[in-house]
């Protein structure tokens, strides 16, 4: 396939974006840029940044906005000029996303489509209650003990490092993400809306369907 896009992708803990945003970015032969997932690496690698973040991280709250700005540029000038990107984990803030518009101006990248997948409070619980993750910072698959089990308990289908639970996977701390999410990322939503940028769809149900969803919208809209 070869539409070519520069997309966001957004939607609560758990909605299942960075697993749409993988399948999505070999596809439609985007870069993958998840700043979760950066972020993760950073800590890994004992950096500066990453133990700035890792304090905010622990605790599900967001990783300040003056922190995230410099790092995403970075990333994203890189990517743009490599044919196009999926973002996944950003922006999650309206300063963010006012951010990012300026950003994108200054380089004149256009952003595409916005896509929301979205998934009731109840849903992400159970799912973030069940994830399991690689913590190896080059691989960092998610699995799902039910829905989506390693083929050997507790090891990556892929890199066969040991799967642990996500810090931030605790009962307390995904409670806290969701509210983090409704009360400063979901106002980003309006934010695309207004732009006519955004697309909603139901992140319930099998991953390939959903995938199916997003691919028939942005292929109808590049017709
Ligand atoms: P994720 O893997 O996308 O669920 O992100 C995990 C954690 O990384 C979040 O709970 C935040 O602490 C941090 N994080 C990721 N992206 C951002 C962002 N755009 N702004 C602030 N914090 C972020």
């Amino acid at each position: 396939m070869t539409v070519t896009n520069n997309l966001l992708i957004m939607g609560p803990p758990g909605a299942g974006k960075g697993t749409q945003a993988v399948i999505l970015a070999r596809e439609l032969s985007l870069a993958h840029l998840s700043t979760g997932d950066i972020l993760r690496r950073e800590i890994t690698t004992g950096s500066a940044l990453g133990q700035q973040a890792k304090t905010f991280m622990d605790k599900g709250a967001l990783v300040p906005d003056d922190v995230m700005g410099p790092m995403v540029v970075e990333h994203l000038v890189k990517a743009s000029k490599a044919g196009g990107f999926i973002l996944d984990g950003y922006p999650r803030t309206v300063v963010q996303a006012e951010h990012l518009e300026k950003l994108m101006g200054e380089h004149r990248i256009p952003v595409t489509s916005v896509l929301n997948v979205d998934v009731p409070r109840e849903t992400v619980i159970e799912r973030l209650s069940n994830r399991q993750t690689c913590p190896n910072p080059k691989c960092q698959a998610v699995f799902h003990k039910i829905n989506n089990p390693p083929k050997t308990a507790n090891r990556c289908d892929r890199c066969e490092t040991e799967l642990v639970v996500r810090k931030d996977d605790t009962q307390e701390v995904v409670a806290h993400r969701i509210d983090v999410y409704l009360k400063q990322t979901a106002p980003v939503l309006d934010f695309y809306r207004a732009r006519s940028l955004l697309q909603t769809f139901d992140g319930q149900g099998a991953i390939e369907g959903i995938t199916q969803a997003i691919l028939a919208k942005l292929q109808k809209a590049a017709a």
